[in-house]
């Protein structure tokens, strides 16, 4: 049956991989993507739950959809991802005009789900987590329309279990991907003209694959994923860049700065979340470190490869965090020398540990903290970003310029080093052609979180290429 739809992503870059699994998924099945709401005869919210205000947002973005509903009640309306998972049945009952809840482990029943409601079937929930057979989604890209930027997933669910975080029950247990499975799909995304892979997992430093040689290290947190990235890099020699989020600090381990020190291909920046800078609220956490580990480990990977730097998210206001606590974490911005931070409030969660601790800190003392956290971690990133005035650097080109205006042809594109700095590129009468490329720039300005270049040397030539634009680095599910 043909049908139009529309999927709409809140959240991580997790959620932006699964989106382009349900995006197959439902092509396969007879779809066509389209532009708008109004267009379509299935709209799927697919949803974050890790913070209150990406909730607070999905139930608005509902909201927004109820008159569309009433005016055409033949159309579609799911809600996949998180919130689909931690709600389950609950939402149809609490969202009226919703056809349909889908959970993260069910995108492949999605095309037999929607032709159940296209057909007028009552509206349904699943959201069964597949531990006993875990599957996982790949990618088949068509030679040439590949994005430049890949997302691989490795693993799904967390073990974890910190105390303010929800995903254990949204995303389930960890399972992972066979080595082989991830080495073939980056392959095929390599194949089909990506340039960079970002490897996906809740604690992607984790991987496990018994089919791998043992880590062979006294280390309880040592695991098989250096083996994977070496594995990567030596069974697909065309990549130009590997990058993994989110790692996990416990797993931040000497074969892993190791792998940086040995393996090119591996981009010189990393997002290691600390959420903290006190061990009093690490422990209340249950982060499973302190902040000398922390900070041993983090110094570590920096010194793998010359010019590596690091970002980190932050949570301000966990229950009982004091004024002292939170000097602790403006301290640790400092000692580590992060270049970009996410900072994010408390905000407690259903079926949470710390939801016992209560939310002890007031909201304008959140936001007080947020700023200034925010404060330090600018200056030092427009600090580190003021260097690179002058400096010759190679740019992974995305898409077009957020900056650029006007409908004539592109003048500036935007893309990324290897260190994750956004690069506008300016090349008169010829940006779009750098699109999927990595160029050499000369770097004429600093901005506060941004740099302008210009591209030098020679440039490719013009054709057609898959676009996707991602975040700085996206947060973390902590
Ligand atoms: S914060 Fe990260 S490591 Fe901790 S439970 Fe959540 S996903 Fe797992």
């Amino acid at each position: 049956m043909a049908f139009r739809f529309l999927v709409q992503t809140f959240g991580c870059q997790m959620n932006v991989h699964d989106s382009d699994r349900m995006d197959g998924v439902l092509r396969a099945a007879g779809g066509t993507p389209v532009p708008t709401a109004e267009e379509a005869d299935l709209i799927v919210l697919n949803t974050c739950s890790v913070r209150e205000k990406a909730e607070q947002k999905l139930r608005s973005e509902v909201g927004k959809l109820a008159p569309l509903k009433r005016a055409r009640p033949e159309l579609v309306l799911a809600v996949a991802g998180c919130v689909a998972q931690q709600e389950g049945e609950k939402l149809l009952e609490r969202v009226r005009h919703l056809d349909l809840v889908i959970g993260p482990d069910n995108i492949a029943e999605l095309p037999a789900l929607v032709m159940e409601q296209l057909a007028g079937g009552p509206p349904t929930a699943r959201t069964v987590f597949d531990v006993a057979a875990p599957r996982f989604l790949t990618a088949a890209p068509a030679p040439g329309r590949a994005p430049p930027v890949a997302l691989v997933t490795t693993m799904k669910g967390c073990d974890e279990r910190c105390s303010f975080c929800i995903v254990p029950t949204t995303r389930g247990p960890e399972r992972y991907r066979s080595a082989r499975d991830v080495v073939d799909e980056v392959r095929r995304f390599v194949d089909a003209g990506s340039r960079e892979v970002l490897l996906l997992g809740q604690t992607v430093d984790s991987f496990r694959d018994p089919a791998l040689p043992p880590p062979g290290s006294d280390d309880p947190d040592e695991t098989q994923f250096p083996h994977l990235l070496r594995a990567i890099a030596r069974d697909v020699p065309a990549l130009a860049r590997l990058r993994y989020t989110s790692p996990h600090p416990r797993h931040a381990t000497a074969s892993l700065a190791q792998a940086h020190a040995d393996l090119d291909v591996l981009a010189r920046h990393v997002h290691l979340p600390v959420q903290s800078g006190s061990d009093r609220v690490l422990r209340r956490m249950i982060r499973r470190y302190t902040r000398a580990e922390y900070v041993a480990r983090a110094r570590r990977l920096a010194a793998a490869r010359p010019g590596m730097t690091l970002s980190t998210d932050v949570i301000v206001g966990f229950p009982g965090e004091t004024d002292d606590d939170f000097e602790q974490t403006l301290s640790l911005v400092r000692e580590v020398g992060f270049v970009a931070l996410f900072g994010f409030k408390y905000s407690p969660r259903p079926s949470t540990p710390a939801l016992r601790l209560g939310d002890d800190v007031s909201d304008p003392q959140k936001s007080e903290r947020l700023a200034r956290l925010f404060e330090v971690v600018d200056a030092q990133g427009a600090a580190h970003l003021a260097t690179l005035v002058g400096t010759r650097q190679r740019v992974l080109v995305e898409g077009a310029s957020k900056s650029e205006k006007g409908d004539g042809p592109a003048t500036r594109v935007q893309g990324r080093t290897d260190r994750n700095e956004i690069v506008h590129v300016e090349a008169e009468g010829a940006a779009e052609a750098l699109v999927g490329h990595l160029v050499d720039v000369e770097i004429v300005r600093a901005h506060r979180h941004s740099l302008l270049g210009r591209a030098t040397g020679p440039l490719p030539p013009a054709g057609p290429r898959a676009r996707r634009s991602l975040p700085l680095v996206a947060p973390s599910a902590e």
